[in-house]
């Protein structure tokens, strides 16, 4: 499974819809300071679900949506599409291609679709829980979490190795189990 392509509109500094296509191999994401960068990684998060707006860099979820510029008008929505190859079936979905898309309006009013399928965020969630893809996965590591793991304590570091490894799941379900 690997990123196929992101497609943004109205998203943060996105008020134009833009498309991303990933090639195999390295990408990288290249710009001066507040040009976009990490706007292009907030997208991917906010797509699998991300629920904090603050971890988002905002203080409410509407800071996601396109707030205007001296030239243009804020938008009224925000929609991000992640379309991932499937072809080795790693999700289990019976196809080569899935797209998962979000949509907010400054109603409050959201949704998720997974391939243009209304679906919940639960869906998603749970499509993407062992596939290492996920907003809690360590597939996508932010600017100051380096840092955070080293100057972390011993057992800290190692509860990040264990969901790295995918372990800790089996261990929660153990605690769980001992303690019934
Ligand atoms: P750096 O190199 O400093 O890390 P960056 O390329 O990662 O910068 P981002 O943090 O992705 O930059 O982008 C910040 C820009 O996004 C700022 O100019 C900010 O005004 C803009 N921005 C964030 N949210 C919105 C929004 N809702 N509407 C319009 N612009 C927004
Ligand atoms: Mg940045």
């Amino acid at each position: 499974m690997f990123l196929k392509r992101l497609e943004v509109i109205g998203f943060k500094s996105f008020a134009d819809r833009i498309g991303i296509d990933f090639v195999p191999g390295v990408t990288a994401v290249v710009g001066p300071n507040g040009s976009g960068k990490s706007n292009v990684t907030d997208a991917i998060r906010w797509v699998l679900g991300e629920q904090s707006a603050k971890s988002l860099r905002g203080s409410k979820m509407e800071d996601v949506i396109f707030a205007g510029s001296d030239s243009r008008k804020p938008l009224n929505f925000a929609e991000v599409t992640l379309v991932l190859d499937n072809e080795d079936e790693q999700v289990a979905m019976p196809f080569t291609e899935i797209s998962v898309t979000r949509r907010v309006y400054r109603s409050g009013d959201s949704e998720y679709l997974l391939n243009n399928q209304q679906c919940r965020l639960k869906d998603i969630t749970d499509l993407f829980m062992d596939s290492g893809l996920g907003k809690e996965a360590f597939s996508i590591i932010s600017q100051g979490r380096v840092d955070e793991i080293l100057n972390s304590r011993p057992d800290d570091r190692r509860t990040i190795f264990e969901e790295a490894a995918g372990v800790l799941k089996y261990k929660i379900r153990k605690k769980k189990a001992e303690h019934k």
